[in-house]
């Protein structure tokens, strides 16, 4: 005869498959135009722009392949660079930075890898949890879960100062727009040209 389940298992079995259910999910939904971000590592998109040599050695080693080249307008100056969308992929702030490493032409420096991504903004008026449905997935995936980003009164907080803007919260949330977006830093903005 089979053992009876404990409570805590159960729910860890129900949220396990909860988790997995919202992982298939993201990456299901379709991309944010406005969502991306410069690598780790940039100056700023005016320097950026001049100083990467499109080599694309970043995407090549980033071994959750988070960097993609933007191909969204080919009339767009940024066309043809490597950027993050989080809401894709996001990124996982690797210890060793090897994007950085692999950029030879200046435009991802090492002594910005510790300038945040971003920050995180909930989008209150989309978020399940600001309707009264819980959902937790963008504070238990966050690497800083209950530094960066805590539930309180069954709603996500971001703590700005916290943050990363690795955008791991962003990729997880279930809602059809992120109900949490980056709010760029200014070394990782990226605007239309
Ligand atoms: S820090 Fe790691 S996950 Fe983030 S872009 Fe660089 S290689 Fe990819
Ligand atoms: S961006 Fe990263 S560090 Fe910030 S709240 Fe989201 S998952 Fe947490
Ligand atoms: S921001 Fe997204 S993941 Fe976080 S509580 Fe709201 S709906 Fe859920």
């Amino acid at each position: 005869m089979s053992e009876p389940i404990s409570r805590k298992d159960f729910l860890k079995e129900v949220f396990g498959f909860f988790r997995t259910e919202v992982e298939k999910e993201s990456r299901n939904i379709g991309i944010a135009a406005d969502s991306f971000l410069l690598p780790p590592g940039a100056g700023g998109q005016d320097e950026f722009l001049q100083t990467c040599s499109q080599s694309y050695q970043c995407v090549s080693v980033c071994p959750y392949q988070a960097i993609e080249v933007f191909r969204n307008d080919p009339q767009d100056a940024r066309y043809g660079y490597p950027v993050i969308n989080p809401r894709r992929q996001a990124c996982y702030l690797c210890e060793d930075f090897p994007c950085i490493s692999a950029c030879k032409s200046g435009a991802l420096r090492m002594e910005r890898k510790t300038i945040p991504l971003g920050t995180a903004v909930v989008l209150k008026d989309i978020c399940f949890s600001y309707k009264g449905i819980y959902c937790p997935s963008c504070v238990v995936k966050c690497p800083l879960s209950g530094i960066a980003i805590s539930m309180v009164d069954n709603k996500p907080v971001v703590q700005e100062e916290e943050c990363t803007g690795c955008g791991i919260c962003v990729q997880v949330c279930p809602t059809e727009q992120p109900a949490i977006r980056i709010k760029p830093s200014t070394q990782n903005r990226m605007e239309k040209r």
